[in-house]
C-alpha cells in the first residue's frame, strides 16, 4: 500500500505552527493509528506499538518523524523510535536499573554516585522516547517532577556535601520545560557557594530543535560555566534546524559534548560512527562518549558486542581528528559508574622499555627515565 508522503500529510500545517516547539509537543505522534497515516508499518513494527502502549511509551514529535523513511524499516531514526515486538523478549541479563541509580539516590531526582558531582533528574518527560533509553523505568509515567520543596531538598543536600562540585541536569529531558521553571532550577543550584559548574543533558535540540531559542539560551548564558550534553546516534538527525540550534547554543558560549549510544543497525559500523564525529565537529559539538548499550529490559536486539566499539574506536584515533575522539565507555552494571574501554595501544615493557603500537599497527619504543619511581614494567 502506498502512503501520501510525509510532506503531504503535513502540508495543511502553517510555518509557524510547525516551528512552535508546543504545537510540535502536543502534535506528537503516540498511538498506531497516527503512525500509520505517516509509515509503512512492518508487522513487527505495529506488535511493537501495541506493546509500547502498556510498557515503555512511543511518543515523536512531527518534526523528528519527518526525518524517518516512511518505506525502510532499517533507517535509523525507526530503530531508534518505532518499537518492534522484540522489545517484549526480555533477556537474563536485562536489568531495570542496569546503571544502579536508585541505590545511590539520598534524595528523590539526585543520584549521588561519584565523590565530586551529581546526576539530578528534573522531570521525567522527553521530547519523543528513545527505544533503548537506560531510564526506560522511569521516562515516560509523567509522575515525576522537580517541585520547589524537592529543590530546597536537594540544595539543602549539596550545601551539606561540600565536596560536589558539579551538578548534570537531565531526566527526562530538561530542555521540555519552560524557560522560567528551568530558570528556577539552575539559578537555585548556581546559589551553592561549592557548585563550581552546571550542565544539562539533553536530546532536545536534535527532536525538537525549535526549542533552542533566544530566551532560553539568553537565560543559560547568565548561569555560566554552563556546559551541555547533547545525545546524538546519526547524521541524519543533523539538519538545518538542528545547526542552527547548536549555532545559537554555542554562541551563547556553552561547550557542546555529544554522547552516543552505540546501538545495531544505527551506528554499528566505524564508517557511519566517523561521519558522525565529523559532522558533530563541524556544528561544534565535541564528541564525548560513546555508550555501549545499558542492558536495559527489553534493548537485546538493539545492543552489540562491546568489540564493535572497540573496533570503531580504533577506526577513529590517528584516522580522524583528535577533538573527534570521544571515549568510548561501558556503565558497570549495577552501579559501577562509566568505565572507559578501548584498544590497547600499549603492548609490552621490560627494562625501561614500552613497546607501543601506533593507528596503524606499527610498533615503536619509548625509553623511560631511569627514576626512582616504579616504570611500566613494574605497575
Ligand atoms: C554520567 C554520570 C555523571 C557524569 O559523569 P562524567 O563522566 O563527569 O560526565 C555523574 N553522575 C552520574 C550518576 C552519571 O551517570
Ligand atoms: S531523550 Fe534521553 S531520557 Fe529521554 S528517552 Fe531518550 S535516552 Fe531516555
Amino acid at each position: 500500500m502506498v502512503k501520501p508522503t510525509l510532506k503531504g500529510r503535513w502540508g495543511g500545517v502553517g510555518k509557524d505552527q510547525w516551528n512552535n516547539w508546543r504545537w510540535q509537543l502536543q502534535n506528537s505522534i503516540k498511538t498506531l493509528v497516527q503512525l500509520e497515516q505517516y509509515i509503512n508499518l512492518t508487522d513487527d513494527e505495529v506488535a511493537g506499538v501495541k506493546h509500547a502502549e502498556s510498557n515503555f511509551r512511543m511518543a515523536i514529535t512531527p518534526y523528528f518523524l519527518k526525518l524517518a523513511d516512511p518505506d525502510n524499516p532499517n533507517c535509523p531514526i525507526r530503530k531508534q523510535f518505532i518499537p518492534t515486538i522484540q522489545e517484549s523478549y526480555v533477556s537474563p541479563a536485562d536489568m531495570l536499573d542496569p546503571c544502579g541509580e536508585d541505590a545511590h539516590t539520598p534524595v528523590p531526582g539526585l543520584v549521588h554516585r561519584y565523590p565530586d558531582r551529581v546526576l539530578l533528574l528534573v522531570s521525567d518527560f522527553c521530547a519523543s522516547y528513545c527505544r533503548y533509553c537506560t531510564r526506560s523505568r522511569l521516562v515516560g509515567n509523567q509522575t515525576f517532577m522537580m517541585t520547589d520543596a524537592l529543590l530546597e531538598r536537594v540544595a539543602e543536600y549539596l550545601e551539606s556535601h561540600k565536596k560536589i562540585r558539579d551538578v548534570l541536569i537531565s531526566g527526562g529531558d530538561p530542555l521540555t520545560m519552560s524557560t522560567s521553571r528551568l530558570e528556577k532550577i539552575v539559578a537555585r543550584l548556581h546559589r551553592i557557594p561549592n557548585i563550581e559548574m552546571l550542565r544539562i543533558g539533553t536530546r532536545v535540540p536534535i527532536l525538537l530543535p525549535q526549542r533552542i531559542d533566544d530566551e532560553l539560551v539568553e537565560m543559560l548564558h547568565k548561569y555560566h560555566p554552563f556546559y551541555m550534553s547533547i545525545h546524538f546516534n546519526h547524521s541524519k538527525e543533523i539538519t538545518k534546524e538542528v545547526r542552527k540550534a547548536c549555532a545559537k547554543i554555542a554562541d551563547a558560549g556553552i561547550p557542546m559534548g555529544s554522547q552516543t549510544v552505540l546501538l545495531k543497525g544505527v551506528n554499528d559500523r566505524p564508517t557511519v560512527m566517523k561521519k558522525l564525529m565529523q559532522d558533530l565537529l563541524k556544528i561544534r559539538v565535541r564528541p564525548y562518549y560513546i555508550y555501549q548499550c545499558d542492558p536495559v529490559v527489553g534493548t537485546e536486539h538493539m545492543r552489540t558486542s562491546l568489540s564493535v566499539g572497540i573496533r570503531i574506536m580504533e577506526k577513529l584515533r590517528g584516522h580522524t581528528t583528535g577533538y573527534g575522539v570521544p571515549t568510548f565507555v561501558i556503565d558497570g552494571p549495577g552501579g559501577g559508574g562509566k568505565i572507559p574501554v578501548g584498544p590497547n595501544y600499549l603492548m609490552a615493557a621490560e627494562n625501561g622499555k614500552v613497546f607501543l603500537r601506533n593507528y596503524q599497527g606499527r610498533i615503536f619504543i619509548y625509553e623511560e627515565p631511569p627514576v626512582a619511581e616504579p616504570s611500566l614494567a613494574q605497575v
